[in-house]
């Protein structure tokens, strides 16, 4: 049998790539050694001190049931220690922050808990997907705010026109950014800020690439640095990227109480909580941020020069910052983002992601990921010189 499945289902738009998948699998099957530079995914391992802390955690019967919704205390203290010392912010770990299962699954129950069918969703484009599909989940409709190479991929709040930012209910916001790599420094978050309290809406900030830097300079700030930042909102924090721990569900939000208690009381209703073990592991990593962090760091920014070169070399231009595990590039006249995907798996088989993935103002653009071994990643650098 075939089933129905719900409007809200089928509004999902259909998959652009679907061709592109078929190609690889065609090449696949044909023994072409395919690199995919699509992958936002860490491909170095979890840290040993939390896979330890997960193995001594899971051997305690005291951490089998159910957890608790909202968190566990000692996973809120370490994230509230995590934020004092990373970003130098007070954070209450009773009221001001709930943990949950990756921060994909706290930006689509952010709609769930705060909209109406009906309601408007600013979110920027290109991005994330989920903040639009989670709005549309959820009834709500998102309005695009483009994001634009001239204003470094910053929202301009000026384009956002009166009316819809009164109506507006949440807007969403991603500083280091996914996918054109932007940072962002405290002069636009107090302006997130300012506009969400003018308007009275609810800032949903994404830090999933909180502590992915080259240098001091571009080192991130949090969105709760910002003047009336706890008024207006709340950060998702997330392991996923920063701690190479994506397979293990787990991040925090962090920031306005009562959004927090909100989240909260519509996550017990769906959910029971991440595995103690994990959120105990996750601790870990939290109370030990420096020197994990810095490790991943040399890696990337080691990958990224390398990427940096070759585009140099054969002429495209990027967007160049030493934030996130991507590389923002132009397409070479005459292609779209698509096409030149296409083009390049066909005569190089490399998997890039075509920008037109991430919304209308990704076209013209195409996504690298840093997430592949040095030698891989050397591989797929000479066979993209050699198509050019
Ligand atoms: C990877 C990513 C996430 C997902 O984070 P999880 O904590 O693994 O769910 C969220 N937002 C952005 C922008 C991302 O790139």
């Amino acid at each position: 049998m075939i089933f129905k499945e719900s409007e809200r289902l089928k509004s999902i738009p259909p998959y652009l790539f679907a061709e592109i998948d078929e190609i690889i699998k065609k090449k696949k099957e044909k023994g072409f050694d395919v690199i995919s530079l699509g992958i936002g995914d860490p491909d170095v391992k979890t840290p040993d001190i939390v896979v330890e802390e997960l193995k001594r955690q899971a051997d305690n019967p005291e951490n089998h049931r159910y957890p608790s919704s909202y968190g566990l205390k000692a996973l809120k203290v370490a994230a509230a220690n995590f934020y004092k010392r990373r970003f130098n912010i007070e954070i209450d770990p009773e009221s001001e922050v709930i943990s949950l299962w990756g921060s994909k699954e706290g930006i689509a129950n952010i709609a769930y808990t705060f909209i109406n069918p009906g309601d408007i969703v600013l979110a920027p484009d290109p991005s994330y997907p989920v903040y639009k599909t989670g709005t549309m989940f959820a009834g709500g409709s998102t309005v695009s705010i483009p994001l634009r190479e001239d204003n470094n991929y910053l929202i301009d709040f000026d384009e956002i026109d009166s009316d819809t930012a009164k109506k507006a209910k949440i807007i969403h916001a991603n500083y280091p950014n996914n996918p054109t790599s932007a940072g962002c420094g405290i002069d636009f978050f107090e302006k997130l800020a300012e506009f969400a309290l003018e308007n009275n809406i609810l800032v949903c900030h994404d830090n999933a690439y909180g502590d992915i830097y080259s240098e001091e300079d571009n080192k991130p700030v949090s969105f709760l640095n910002a003047r009336n930042s706890k008024e207006t909102g709340i950060e998702f924090y997330s392991l996923s990227k920063s701690f190479n721990m994506t397979g293990w569900r787990i991040s925090i939000a962090v920031g306005n109480p009562s959004a927090i208690s909100s989240l909260g009381k519509y996550k017990s209703n769906v959910d029971s909580g991440v595995f103690n073990a994990i959120q105990l592991a996750a601790a870990k990593a939290l109370d030990n941020y420096d020197e994990l962090i810095a490790e991943n760091n040399k890696t990337y920014s080691r990958r990224r020069l390398k990427v940096w070169n070759l585009l140099d070399k054969i002429g495209l231009s990027y967007f160049k910052s030493g934030n996130t595990i991507y590389i923002w590039t132009k397409v070479p006249e005459g292609f779209t983002s698509s096409s030149f995907a296409k083009l390049l798996l066909d005569k190089a088989s490399v998997v890039v992601t075509p920008g037109s993935a991430y919304g209308l103002c990704g076209e013209g653009f195409f996504r690298i990921s840093l997430t592949i071994s040095d030698e891989r990643l050397e591989e797929a650098i000479d066979r993209m010189r050699n198509v050019f």
